[in-house]
């Protein structure tokens, strides 16, 4: 009697333990402990606070400059170690602010390049708005004398229209399109300062009784935020590192809301999920200038980094674009340039664990976003991006003026994010140590075996 109740309560142990092994070996527990976080009105708000409330953010730019302050101060409230780190790079832009009937903001493209675009000066040019019809040389009222000449794109040549403004006593020129897209003009050497818009923009200034200033001005450098955190106990830290990242700037006249306010705000929201999570390795959130000029921001980054530091470094995760709404964008790129490396391999796991295989397709062959750095540098990098099926096609408002919230689509910023987040956490958790760990690569820990514990086998089904 007394055996068969010790027994009894043996058992009993032995199934309340091999349930929670159970319960703790499963990988899509782990998944859990991060997707179930992932707020997505939290990283809404972020991209609403990124796409509005400061908006277009050029490479280099004060409004870019704002957005970096922002991420700083996140990582740092969530009690990361933050660096804002500096570069040079030289940038022109061009901003037109309606004074009458209202004060309101005029999203524009400066004309001319980065380095030879013509400045104002910091008070800029204030004056009346002047239509002066498509700029052929009958177009230009006398009163353009002194003022701002807005020109319809489509029945003169750039630099004809340009040179007809400016022999018409103009003091700067706006090229109007005729669609509500964003387009870049070139009149070759220019004196007075002009600016593309597209036709939404141009509308609001047409009228007869707008007044502007216009504004350009030299900006010179940009930077990336970096946040770190290292495995809290030291004798645990295997010596790896993963770098996670987000471009945060944005091309004139975009607001960025999907490109990439999405990517930085899922950024945050996974900094604010693994600043508590067991880590075995140190973990980078790395928020990146100056993408849409070249990746310029990332490859400073890597450009930094000593030998020994890339070798520690053994993937890159990063998020451009990962919110689209766009109809046909239905599918969750992992592009890569080294084939199936570990990005790849651990978010294609990741997706089947979270029964989100049919949105991914991982790897596929393409750069063009900060992961290219990352190649570049000899470390596993790859980017997350919703595209189109089979074509690949980017959604219509890639880079234009209609990148905005109304845009965005929650449920696949959150398939993004989870994807993103178990993958990544499935390298960067620590071997658990009723586990039984089978590793091909660094840190890739795919395959878990649960440790039975002698004489659960015993334990009738219940
Ligand atoms: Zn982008």
């Amino acid at each position: 009697m007394k055996s068969r109740k010790l027994m009894s309560t043996v058992l009993a142990v032995v199934l309340v333990t091999a349930l929670a092994v159970a319960a703790i070996a499963s990988p899509a527990a782990f998944d859990q402990k991060i997707v179930s976080q992932i707020s997505v009105p939290r990283m809404m708000e972020d991209v609403r606070y990124l796409s509005e409330d400061i908006g277009v953010r050029i490479a280099s730019s004060p409004e870019e400059e704002m957005a970096s302050d922002y991420i700083a101060d996140v990582f740092q409230k969530y009690g990361y170690d933050v660096e804002i780190q500096e570069f040079p790079y030289a940038n022109r832009i061009a901003y037109v602010t309606m004074l009458e009937p209202e004060m309101k903001k005029i999203d524009v493209r400066i004309g001319g390049s980065r380095t030879n675009a013509p400045l104002t000066g910091p008070e800029g040019i204030t004056g009346k708005v002047v239509d002066c019809g498509f700029g052929g040389p009958e177009e230009f009222p006398a009163e353009v004398e002194g003022n701002i000449a807005l020109i319809r794109r489509g029945q003169q040549t750039f630099v004809n229209m340009y040179n007809n403004a400016r022999a018409a006593g103009a003091v700067a020129v706006l090229i109007q399109n005729y669609s509500w897209t964003a387009f870049s003009a070139n009149v070759g050497t220019a004196t007075i300062p002009y600016a593309t818009l597209n036709d939404e923009a141009g509308e609001l200034l047409r009228g007869g009784n707008v007044v502007i200033n216009y504004k350009s001005i030299q900006a010179d450098t940009s930077r990336n935020v970096i946040a770190t955190r290292k495995p809290d106990n030291k004798n645990k830290d295997t010596g790896y590192v993963v770098v996670l990242s987000a471009h945060y700037d944005s091309v004139p006249t975009a607001p960025g809301a999907n490109d990439n306010g999405s990517g930085t705000a899922a950024l945050l929201e996974l900094a604010r999920i693994l600043k508590s999570q067991p880590i075995d390795m140190e973990i980078r959130f790395l928020a990146c200038g100056a993408e849409e000029v070249g990746l310029v921001g990332s490859r400073y980054y890597v450009s930094q980094l000593s030998a020994q530091e890339r070798e520690r470094i053994i993937a890159n995760y990063n998020m451009d674009m990962v919110a689209t709404a766009g109809e046909a964008q239905s599918l969750l790129y992992v592009n890569t340039l080294d084939g199936d490396n570990l990005v790849a391999r651990t978010a294609r796991a990741a997706a089947e664990r979270l029964g989100y295989s049919d949105y991914l397709l991982a790897p596929y062959h393409r750069g063009s976003s900060d992961h290219q750095a990352f190649y570049e540098g000899g470390i596993e990098g790859g980017n997350f991006i919703w595209r189109e099926p089979g074509t690949a096609a980017l959604e219509p408002w890639y880079h234009q003026p209609h990148d905005t919230m109304e845009h965005i689509s929650q449920e696949r910023f959150k398939i993004a994010a989870d994807i993103v987040g178990a993958a990544c956490y499935s390298v960067i958790r620590p071997d658990t140590p009723s586990l039984i760990h089978s590793r091909t690569g660094y840190g890739e820990t795919i395959e878990l075996i649960e440790f039975v514990p002698e004489g659960v086998e015993e334990v009738p089904e219940i």
